[in-house]
C-alpha cells in the first residue's frame, strides 16, 4: 500500500488541476493520496470525484500558514470540516494576507527595476486561490528575470531576498485547537526543515504541541537528511505523535518532490485516521468520509 499525505494542485502553488493529480499519483502507483493545497480546500471536490471515478482513496487535507514563536511552520491539517466558521475564517484571514503581500512584493521588485503587473501574476497563478510567492516566481521566469522558481527564490523572493514581505499566518497553538474542534487532525509539515527554523520545535516545543492536540509530525520528507529523519523520528517515538512520509509534490514547480517519493506506513496512516474519527465523534461535527460518497 503505497500512502503519500502531502501534495499540491494548482489552487494553491501546484502545476497540475486536482482531477491530474490524482491521475498522475496513480501512474506513481498511489494507493492512499492527501491533497493538501496552502490555505484552501478549493481542490476538495474535482480531487474526490477523480479519485472516486478512478479508484484511488483521497484525503481531504490542507497545509496551513501558522507562526510559532515569529516563525512560519506549515501545518498539515486532514479531515477538518472547512464549514467549521472559526477555521473557514482563520482562512480567509490568511488568503487576506496572501493577496494584499503581492502589490508590496511587486514594489520592491520594482526598486530593483524589474518591472511587473498585479495582473500578469495572476494570469501565472491561473486556477489558484491561494496566491503565492511561487506566481511571482512563475512572472518571473516568463519574463526572463530568472529561469525557474527555484532561481526566483534564491535570488529575490527567499526569506533573505530583497523582495521578500512579511504575511499573515494562524496561531500555531490556535490553529491546532481550530483544527480539532473542526473534527480533523493536524500533524506539523517538515517541522525540522534547515530552512524553517526549528528551536520553537524543538522536543519540549513538540511536547507542548501534543498537549494542545498535535498528532503527528511529518518525518519523512525531502527537506530532512537522513539523520534528521532518525533524530525527529526518536522524538516522535518518545511522544507517542504519528510519523508520516510525504512527497510534498508540486508538479512541475518544484523538483525532487515526485509523488511517492516518501511514502507513510500504513499502520500509522490507519492511526490517523482513527483519531480523526475520535476527533469527528467529539466535536459532533459531521464525521469527515475519506471517500466521497
Ligand atoms: P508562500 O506560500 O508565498 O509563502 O511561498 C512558499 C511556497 O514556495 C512553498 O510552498 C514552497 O514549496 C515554495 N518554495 C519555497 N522555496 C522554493 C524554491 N526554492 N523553489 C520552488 N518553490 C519554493
Ligand atoms: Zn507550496
Ligand atoms: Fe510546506
Ligand atoms: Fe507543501
Amino acid at each position: 500500500m503505497r500512502i503519500d499525505l502531502h501534495t499540491h494542485s494548482n489552487r494553491s502553488d501546484g502545476t497540475t488541476s486536482p482531477a491530474e493529480l490524482v491521475r498522475h499519483s496513480l501512474e506513481f502507483g498511489i494507493d492512499v493520496l492527501a491533497i493538501t493545497d496552502h490555505d484552501t480546500t478549493e481542490g476538495w471536490v474535482e480531487a474526490a470525484e477523480t479519485a472516486a471515478t478512478e479508484g484511488l482513496e483521497l484525503v481531504r487535507g490542507l497545509e496551513i500558514s501558522c507562526k510559532l514563536a515569529g516563525h512560519g511552520v506549515h501545518l498539515l491539517a486532514y479531515l477538518p470540516d472547512p464549514t467549521y466558521e472559526p477555521l473557514a475564517e482563520e482562512l480567509e484571514r490568511v488568503l487576506d494576507g496572501r493577496n494584499s503581500r503581492l502589490p508590496a512584493t511587486l514594489d520592491k521588485l520594482r526598486d530593483l527595476g524589474i518591472d511587473i503587473d498585479a495582473k500578469d501574476v495572476r494570469s501565472c497563478a491561473g486556477a489558484a486561490v491561494a496566491m503565492g510567492r511561487p506566481h511571482v516566481a512563475d512572472a518571473l521566469v516568463s519574463l526572463g528575470v530568472v529561469k525557474d522558481r527555484t532561481e526566483a527564490f534564491d535570488r529575490y523572493l527567499g526569506p533573505q531576498g530583497p523582495a521578500y514581505v512579511n504575511r499573515y499566518a494562524a496561531d500555531l497553538f490556535e490553529m491546532i485547537a481550530t483544527v480539532t474542534l473542526a473534527g480533523g487532525v493536524s500533524v506539523i509539515a517538515h517541522p525540522w526543515a534547515s530552512r524553517h527554523n526549528h528551536d520553537a520545535l524543538d522536543p519540549p516545543g513538540l511536547a507542548r504541541l501534543k498537549d494542545a492536540g498535535l498528532v503527528g509530525v511529518e518525518v519523512d520528507h525531502e527537506d530532512h537528511d537522513t539523520k534528521t529523519r532518525a533524530r525527529l523520528r526518536a522524538v516522535a517515538t518518545d511522544l507517542d505523535l504519528v510519523v508520516t512520509g510525504s512527497s510534498d509534490y508540486h508538479g512541475d514547480g518544484k523538483v525532487g518532490h515526485e509523488v511517492g517519493c516518501n511514502l507513510t506506513d500504513p499502520g500509522a496512516y490507519e492511526h490517523l485516521l482513527a483519531l480523526a474519527g475520535r476527533a469527528a465523534a467529539a466535536s459532533g461535527r459531521a464525521t469527515p468520509t475519506v471517500l466521497v460518497s
